[in-house]
């Protein structure tokens, strides 16, 4: 009920992806970034069309996605609002990346420890005072608000509306660019294409990951119309980054990525809520999509190593039970999880 933390799409064995990723093994395997590579291309112009956003780059690794978005951001506010404006804001208790400079935009100080000094130019708004994110954006010059739709690795926390709404209007008052981290969330494991998508925002940058490659490391940086133009050549790049055999397998996974499966993901999302909602020694349910968060009435490592016994491999985060399941994990499947899941919980 992990799928490799949130990598492994359509589950191990994916027989799409390991035939479209050896497909293209067996013609070139690498290229270096000189040189475009059809899948790397037509990778890109299929993410574009799905978020309308502009341009893409292409990393390794979600970090390495953050990264990129940072120095999009940062040079883009330079320019257009002048020097000194670089701080970014980013959430309390997010998750960014483990880099010095993705460690600084993570907003929980447990990762913090011991790797001071860490990039400067980050502060953290609390989700639960969206009264103040103006004064924090107006006092800090700011660039730009960093956000995750769902806070994963903070314990599967949903932002709240009233947040998001006060996201939208400091961002338009500020003009502030808004950059959504969907390195966990996206590539339908909400229930959309993308987490924010169910939110209603319009970001200007979106980076992804984990499921996007299936299996393969893959971080994608996705700039909007604000943005396209910021880089020039030298500005950024990567040597592995758009590898034609890690892209060939990202399009088998994306181009699956169908309203008919969302709806699928949807439907078993709500399977989950309406189970484990329900049941005793669960004392709540949160998360969107198949990325869900169960808080029991027993300590979480007690529920854990209880699944483990009953055959059920499950993640946490923070003080939550975290459910991160294959997007197409079959019904009968889903359900037997559930039941040793709610047996695991019950027990004294
Ligand atoms: C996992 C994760 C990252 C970091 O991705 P890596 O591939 O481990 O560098 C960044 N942001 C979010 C929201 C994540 O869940």
């Amino acid at each position: 009920m992990g799928s490799g933390i949130a990598v492994n799409a359509f589950g191990v064995s994916d027989q799409e992806w390991i035939d479209a990723v050896t497909a293209q093994l067996n013609r070139y395997q690498h290229t270096s970034n000189l040189f475009y590579s059809a899948p790397c291309a037509k990778l890109a112009q299929m993410l574009c069309e799905a978020t309308g956003l502009k341009k893409v780059f292409y990393g390794n690794s979600g970090a390495e996605a953050n990264e990129c978005a940072i120095k999009a951001a940062r040079k883009w506010a330079e320019q257009t609002k002048g020097p000194g404006h670089h701080t970014i804001i980013t959430l309390k208790n997010s998750f960014h990346g483990r880099t010095i400079t993705t460690l600084a935009a993570t907003g929980q100080d447990v990762f913090h420890q011991q790797f001071t000094p860490l990039t400067e130019g980050f502060v953290y708004a609390d989700t639960e005072k969206p009264e103040s994110l103006a004064a924090l954006a107006a006092e800090h010059n700011a660039a730009a608000i960093m956000f995750e739709a769902v806070q994963g690795e903070g314990g599967v926390l949903p932002l709240p509306a009233d947040f998001v709404q006060a996201m939208k209007d400091v961002a338009a008052k500020e003009n502030l660019l808004l950059i959504a981290d969907e390195v966990q969330l996206g590539n339908g494991r909400s229930g959309a294409m993308y987490g924010y998508m169910n939110l209603g925002l319009e970001p200007d940058i979106v980076t992804t990951a984990k499921g996007l490659g299936g299996g393969l490391p893959i971080g994608v940086c996705m700039l909007g119309q604000r943005v396209a133009d910021v880089f020039t050549p030298g500005d950024h790049g990567s040597t592995f980054g758009g590898n034609p055999a890690v892209c060939a397998g990202a399009i088998s996974i994306f181009s699956r990525l169908t309203d008919e499966l969302l709806a699928g993901v949807r439907e078993k999302s709500k399977m989950i809520f309406d189970t484990l909602s329900a049941a005793e020694g669960v004392e709540s349910v949160t998360g969107m999509g198949l990325m869900i968060g169960l808080k029991a009435k027993k300590p979480t490592k007690d529920v854990v190593a209880a699944c483990r016994e009953k055959g059920v491999l499950v993640l946490t985060a923070k003080d939550k039970v975290r459910l991160l399941p294959a997007l197409n994990i079959p019904d009968d499947l889903l359900k037997e999880a559930l039941t040793r899941i709610v047996a695991a919980c019950a027990e004294a």
